[in-house]
C-alpha cells in the first residue's frame, strides 16, 4: 500500500509531499524552516508506521532553489534524513542562494518574525546533497509500490525539479504550477523554458493530478489555463499592464493552514 500526502504549512503556504511506499519514504520539499521541517520529519515517521507498519528510511528531494522549498533542509538531516535529491543547478547553488535568500527573508516585513526561528548563519541551513544524475533523463527510484521518477526543467526558476508518480497519475511540480495566487515571475524565471515545461508536464499522458508549489491540487484543465497564461505573458512582456492571472480549482477546497490532505490511496490511478 503506498500513501501520498500533502502538508500545507506557513509561511509562504507551501505545499510539501510526504510519498510512504512499502520500503522507503520520499518527502518532497523541506520546507520554510526549522518547525515545519520538524512537523513534516514526524508525520513522514508516524506514515511509515501506519502503512508500511515499519520505520522506512526516509530520503528528501528538493524541488527548487527558493528559500520556502529548502530552509527545513538540515532540520530533516539532524533527523535523519541523509539522502537529499537535487537538480545539478540546486547542488551548484545552494550555498549562494542560502546566503542570499536568509537576509532577504530576515529584512522583508512580513517574514521578518518568522525568521527568529532561522539560524543566524546561513550555512547551517546547508544539506549534503545528491545531484540527479543527467536533466530531463527521469531518473527513477523505487520507493517500495511505488516508482517515483525524477524530471529536472526550467522557468519558474534556473533548474525545477518535479516528481513524477507513475503508477499513480500524480506529479509534484513545484512552483512551475502555483493555485490559488499568481505564479510568481522573479529574475530567475525564463517564460519560454516555462511554457516548455508545462507542455512537458502534459505530455505525462498518465498524470491526473498534479500538486503546486502552493494551493490545492490541480488537473489537466488548470494545467492548459495556466500553460495559456505564461505563454501569454511570454509574448506580450514588452506590455507592463499585462500580469498573470490567480486560477482557482473550481469547486470547494479546504484552504485552511496548516492542513494535510491525502492523494493517495483515493487517487485516480487506483
Ligand atoms: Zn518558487
Ligand atoms: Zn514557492
Amino acid at each position: 500500500m503506498v500513501n501520498v500526502s500533502v502538508l500545507s504549512q506557513n509561511p509562504a503556504a507551501v505545499n510539501c509531499g510526504i510519498i510512504t511506499g512499502s520500503h522507503r519514504t520520499l518527502i518532497i520539499d523541506s520546507g520554510p524552516g526549522p518547525s515545519a521541517a520538524d512537523r513534516l520529519v514526524r508525520r513522514a515517521q508516524q506514515l511509515s508506521l501506519e502503512v508500511a507498519g515499519r520505520e522506512n528510511p526516509i530520503e528528501a528531494v528538493i524541488t527548487h532553489d527558493h528559500w520556502d522549498h529548502f530552509f527545513g533542509s538540515a532540520t530533516l538531516a539532524g533527523a535523519g534524513v541523509e539522502i537529499f535529491h537535487v537538480s545539478e543547478s540546486f547542488a551548484g547553488d545552494q550555498e549562494a542562494t542560502a546566503w542570499i535568500a536568509l537576509d532577504a527573508v530576515r529584512t522583508a516585513p512580513e517574514t521578518a518574525e518568522f525568521a527568529s526561528e532561522l539560524p543566524e548563519d546561513p550555512n547551517e541551513l546547508l544539506v549534503k546533497v545528491s545531484p540527479v544524475a543527467a536533466p530531463e533523463s527521469g531518473a527513477m527510484i523505487d520507493l517500495g509500490d511505488c516508482r517515483v521518477e525524477f524530471h529536472v526543467l526550467g522557468g519558474h526558476s534556473t533548474a525545477d525539479l518535479v516528481v513524477r508518480l507513475v503508477d499513480d497519475g500524480i506529479v509534484f511540480t513545484g512552483d512551475l504550477v502555483e493555485e490559488g495566487a499568481p505564479p510568481q515571475v522573479g529574475t530567475d524565471a525564463s517564460l519560454s523554458e516555462w511554457v516548455a515545461s508545462l507542455r512537458i508536464l502534459l505530455s505525462f499522458s498518465e498524470a491526473t493530478v498534479f500538486v503546486p508549489g502552493h494551493g490545492v491540487p490541480v488537473d489537466r484543465d488548470f494545467l492548459e489555463h495556466q500553460l495559456a497564461d505564461i505563454d501569454g505573458l511570454r509574448m506580450d512582456q514588452a506590455d507592463a499592464e499585462v500580469a498573470l492571472p490567480a486560477r482557482v480549482m473550481p469547486g470547494d477546497h479546504d484552504r485552511s493552514l496548516p492542513r494535510e490532505q491525502v492523494i493517495c490511496p483515493a487517487c485516480a490511478g487506483q
